[in-house]
């Protein structure tokens, strides 16, 4: 029998990238918003919003993967082409200075270049990034995540997801989820310093829980509280939700802080459809603590049809025992 690949090499290098990425993205934070007391982003063409770090962790974790996997694409959220016309030279000599903390020979060229290494296209093995999963999280000083995931047919095999500003029961924010396919999912303390020792995490068990809670995002736009709530209620959920930004949501449940996370389609965007970077790392994570995820209809996630997620609306996040009762109460109304 031919034994599963075990992926170490990509988890070792994914977990490096995504924890300097992750750095680079509390300097940004802690130098340009917080300490300027307002948010410094720019417009992408879709109007929403970018700053130097979601382009700077772009970079970093473009280059680890072009030097480890250079034959693997990556398609990752940001593009360079925001970041070349000449009146953005200042945005890219900021980009450039904060990646050459972790990669002194940097320069404004290899910025671009590493950046457009993101442009891949999905194949039978690539990579999916979003750099600042969450940027308004970033922005407002809220929840953001780091995170990156590796598909192989069709299928996320590997997920790492960081979130520098999550913590649970007290402790000081930083948290690391990482997870390989059939090899169960782990969550590490992160800060500046480094990463501390790994922890096995499970979802919640048991169906009915007074404690049970269901997560959502922070952001009305980008799903349907009123309908999250009452379906959550139907589920047997009867705690306020959690709200949260970035796939920190996926994190949640599968260290079992929330049963349920919730995202069905915003009656002002029927018609969206999932981003791959927005969903692939949080799923591995939650699979491999014990969930289920699928779309509203309770289709599996395929993660082979391009950058968005075509063939599936909305996403139901669960602990697996909770799964199929809220199917049943998205399908009567
Ligand atoms: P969250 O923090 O959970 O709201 O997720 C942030 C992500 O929502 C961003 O990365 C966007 O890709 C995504 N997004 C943007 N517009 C929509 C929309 N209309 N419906 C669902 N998700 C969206
Ligand atoms: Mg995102």
């Amino acid at each position: 029998m031919t034994q599963p690949p075990t992926y170490a090499q990509e988890k070792a290098v994914a977990l490096e990238a995504v924890t300097a990425a992750a750095h680079l993205c509390q300097q940004v934070r802690q130098e340009q918003v917080e300490a300027a007391g307002k948010p410094q982003a720019l417009e992408k063409e879709d109007r929403s919003p970018v700053t130097v770090a979601d382009f700077g962790s772009q970079a970093l974790i473009c280059r680890a993967l072009a030097a480890a996997f250079p034959q693997d694409p990556i398609v990752g959220e940001e593009d360079a082409a925001d970041l070349r016309s000449s009146d953005r030279a200042p945005q890219l000599e900021q980009v450039t200075r904060y990646v050459q903390t972790f990669a002194p020979e940097a320069s404004p060229s290899a910025v671009l270049d590493w950046i457009d290494r993101g442009n891949g296209a999905v194949g039978d093995r690539y990579w999916t990034l979003d750099p600042i999963d969450g940027t308004k999280g970033f922005l407002r000083g809220d929840q953001y995540a780091v995170a990156l995931a590796l598909v192989v047919g069709g299928k996320v095999q590997l997920g790492v997801l960081a979130c520098p500003a999550l913590s649970f029961g007290g402790n000081s924010p930083g948290l690391v989820f990482v997870a390989v396919r059939g090899q169960g999912a782990q969550m590490l303390p992160w800060s500046a310093t480094g990463l501390g020792s790994p922890q096995r995490i499970q979802v919640v068990t048991g169906v009915d829980a007074p404690e049970f809670r269901m997560v959502e995002s922070v952001e009305s736009g980008h799903g349907d509280q009123g309908r999250q709530g009452r379906i959550a209620q139907a589920a047997g959920i009867h705690q306020p939700s959690i709200r949260m930004d970035s796939q920190a949501k996926y994190g949640a449940v599968a260290a079992g802080q929330a049963a349920l996370y919730l995202r069905l389609p915003s009656p002002k965007t029927p018609d969206y459809r999932e981003k791959i970077w927005d969903h692939g790392a949080g799923v591995m994570v939650i699979e491999e603590a014990g969930g289920r995820v699928t779309d509203i209809h309770g289709r599996e996630l395929d993660f082979s049809l391009g950058s968005k997620l075509i063939n599936n609306q909305g996403i139901v996040a669960s602990n697996g025992t909770l799964h199929d009762r809220v199917i049943a109460a998205l399908q009567e109304g």
